[in-house]
């Protein structure tokens, strides 16, 4: 086949806790042990939420009860999150390779992903992270700069930015290790945001989707192939309904005409689909799938999945 895909993980290929992270890691080894075998050169991005907010919580209530324990800034948590979970997949995926006489070398790379400092989502922060505080602590918070909101009436949360990836610092190093037959596991959890400041890369106070990365990343490396891996096995009109209808094929057009119709729920199916959209519209021969973790294989084959082209 000899593509080069990008595969990006979501929450099912990791777990929820370290113990479920451990055996899932085993499963998603299997999914990508099949496509390099299948003579792909694959760079793995992943998501990190549940990580990211273990590694805040922990990280917070140490600041709460430690005067001693600075409060850690979330491109601070995300850069621990790419080591943690890149150390359990690279292992993973190493061990099952060798166990199929293959010893491609793997790898983890500590990714940055540039977001602009005039994003508008900035102006306005959505995403929850980490624990809950009441309201005298959060008012503490907010004089230090952060934004908090009061969360559907459990106290309040930090909330941060998700602006979109408008460039990855490593992508020469992801592209060498591809040149070199080796694979990368890279871009974890969207990246660690930064901003340029001259020479100067400034970690943000965000999350980038991982998603919207991914195909950042495999536009930038000129990869044949996004592929999106989660939960369904593809994507569908009238999700959930009696009339619900999965799709094999979908055109740009007829994907803005599904978001317009609101088909794609925001946060978890409308950002796959535009990043699918954003990647197959970026060039000639480029398409993303979207499928289950256990359907990878098939899914390249062009045999499941929902197929994204321009
Ligand atoms: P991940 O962790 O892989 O990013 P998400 O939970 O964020 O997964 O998004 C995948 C989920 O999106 C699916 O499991 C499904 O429940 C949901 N979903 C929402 N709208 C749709 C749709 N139109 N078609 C298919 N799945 C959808
Ligand atoms: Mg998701």
């Amino acid at each position: 086949m000899g593509k080069r895909i990008v595969i990006a993980l979501g929450g099912n290929a990791l777990g929820d806790n370290l113990y479920e992270q451990m055996a899932a890691a085993k499963q998603t080894a299997r999914a990508i042990a099949d496509l390099v075998e299948a003579g792909c050169e694959v760079v793995v991005a992943h998501g990190n939420g549940p990580q990211v907010g273990m590694i805040n919580l922990a990280l917070e209530s140490a600041a709460k009860t430690e005067a001693k324990t600075p409060f850690i800034p979330m491109s601070m948590c995300v850069a621990m999150s790419q080591g943690y979970i890149g150390y359990d997949l690279q292992n993973a995926l190493r061990e099952e390779l060798l166990s199929r006489g293959n010893s491609t070398p793997v790898a983890t790379i500590i990714t940055q992903t540039v977001v602009d400092k005039d994003d508008p989502a900035f102006a306005n922060p959505t995403k929850p992270i980490g624990a809950f505080y009441s309201q005298e602590e959060a008012q503490e918070m907010v004089a230090r700069g952060m934004d908090m909101m009061e969360d559907a009436g459990r106290g309040y949360r930090r909330v941060v930015a998700s602006p979109r990836p408008v460039d990855i610092i490593e992508k020469q190093t992801i592209k060498a290790l591809l040149a070199a037959g080796q694979i990368a596991i890279a871009v974890g959890g969207g990246g660690i945001p930064v901003m340029r400041e001259g020479l100067h890369l400034r970690g943000a106070s965000a999350v980038v989707d991982k998603d919207f990365a991914a195909a950042c990343l495999a536009e930038q490396i000129q990869a044949d192939f996004l592929v999106i891996l989660t939960a369904v096995e593809k994507v569908a009109i009238n999700f959930g309904r009696a009339d619900e209808e999965w799709l094999s094929e979908l055109s740009i057009d007829q994907a803005q005409r599904y978001i317009v119709e609101g088909h794609f729920a925001p946060g978890s199916m409308l950002p796959k689909v535009q990043a699918a959209m954003q990647f197959a519209s970026s060039g000639a021969g480029r398409s993303a799938l979207i499928t289950l973790l256990g359907k990878a294989k098939e899914g390249i084959e062009g045999t499941t999945g929902t197929t994204i082209r321009a």
